[in-house]
């Protein structure tokens, strides 16, 4: 299990302690777990985890991209959010016209994916940003495209505080993302802790 750079009950009222305890100690607590069950004995157990989202398929992959997918969500997430820096605001502004045209064009690709789901900032291959939706488990890596930031668009990540109101899951959301951590994931200068 990745540990949480925070306390359960750190980004309340945005994301209740309840959310906490249910979408990271129950739901990626059964990924990890069931992950750690279906490789056992096989060519996955000593693979790290970014390979296996790549290679693998079926169960394997469906545990190993819901555990990469989730500890990429919650440690980009912040008690303490500061504004976007200059750099990653640079390049946000340059790809999609202003900072607020960026989270206008991310909240309603969110708002429109159809199901369960994933929603990324990604890195492409020649250097551009984009946004992207997966369904399921998916995880852009697949395709070659480097993620930078992604939100968790499963009701499971929102019913408890906000029922069935995603936008407004969403809108504050946006408000508790570490965009340290993006921008350190565009430079490639995190440190270790981070995936
Ligand atoms: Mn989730």
């Amino acid at each position: 299990m990745p540990l949480l750079p925070y306390a359960h009950a750190a980004l309340a009222p945005a994301m209740s302690q309840e959310t906490i305890d249910y979408h990271y100690g129950r739901h990626l607590q059964t990924y990890v777990d069931n992950l750690n069950r279906l490789v056992k004995g096989t060519l996955y157990e000593d693979m790290e985890l970014e390979e296996m989202v790549c290679k693998a398929s079926g169960p394997v992959f469906n545990n190993a991209a819901q555990t990469w997918n989730h500890t990429f969500f919650f440690e980009a997430l912040t008690p303490t959010p500061k504004e976007i820096g200059s750099d990653l605001g640079a390049s946000l502004t340059s790809r999609f016209g202003s900072l607020g045209e960026f989270k206008q064009q991310f909240i309603a690709a969110a708002t429109s994916l159809f199901g369960s789901g994933w929603t990324w900032l990604v890195e492409n291959a020649d250097g551009s940003l984009d946004i992207v939706n997966t369904s399921g488990a998916g995880n852009p890596m697949t395709e070659g495209k480097r993620p930078l930031l992604v939100v968790d668009v499963w009701e499971h990540a929102y019913y408890i505080d906000y029922r069935n109101r995603r936008a407004d899951y969403l809108e504050a959301i946006w408000g508790l993302i570490d965009w340290d951590v993006v921008a350190c994931r565009l430079s490639g200068t995190c440190s270790d802790y981070y995936l």
